[in-house]
């Protein structure tokens, strides 16, 4: 009897984790690259969200726009432009490095699907935050950051919401450029997951 019970047990188990992430959502994010993109920033940043969102209740696909078929219908799209140059090799000199980050639009108050990345002034950020070997790795550095200012706006989106968190670790107002380049991980706290589920 004993071992009967285990074993519907853990078919129960099994079924319930088909089920659920059978269940999930899907989101689509498209990237457009307005300029130069270093395929290693691209890639990292793409794992780096992935890793970011597995916790937030959807299944994420994160491609180019020009990767996405004419016609294609999606279940929820988000669209991401990243605007200037998406690697550490030219960076533009003289260019201001205040302002934000990246931004979300809105209509109305109500947040619409679509953000803009500055990889121009993120590039410029977090190279004064990089130093000796982390400098041999910088695209890739780079497309870390971009993955987690890009997941961050993906909390505005999802979450519907212009707030931040200041106790959080994401969802907060301004992150320095070394923890977003910093290998120890980034996730969001309990409060802001909650905030963004489907
Ligand atoms: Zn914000």
């Amino acid at each position: 009897m004993r071992s009967l019970l285990t074993a519907l047990f853990a078919l129960s188990a099994c079924f319930q984790s088909v089920l659920s992430a059978e269940s999930l959502p899907n989101l689509t994010v498209l990237l457009s690259v307005e300029g130069k993109a270093s395929a290693a920033a691209l890639a990292e940043l793409k794992s780096e969200l992935n890793e970011i969102m597995k916790n937030a209740g959807r299944k994420l696909d994160v491609r180019l726009r020009e990767e996405s078929v004419s016609h294609e219908n999606f279940d929820d799209v988000v669209l991401v432009r990243l605007k200037g140059t998406c690697t550490m090799e030219r960076l533009t000199p003289f260019m201001d490095e205040r302002g934000p980050l990246a931004w979300t639009h809105s209509t109305d108050g109500v947040i619409l699907p679509f953000a803009e990345v500055a990889c121009d002034r993120i590039a410029r950020a977090v190279a004064g935050a990089m130093w000796g070997e982390e400098r041999k790795e910088a695209d890739r550095l780079l497309g870390r950051a971009l993955g987690r200012v890009l997941a961050h706006e993906l909390y505005h989106i999802l979450g519907k919401t212009h707030e931040h968190n200041p106790d959080g670790s994401l969802a907060k107002e301004a992150i320095s450029a070394k923890r977003l380049i910093s290998p120890e991980p980034i996730a969001f706290d309990i409060r802001d997951l909650n905030r963004m589920m489907p």
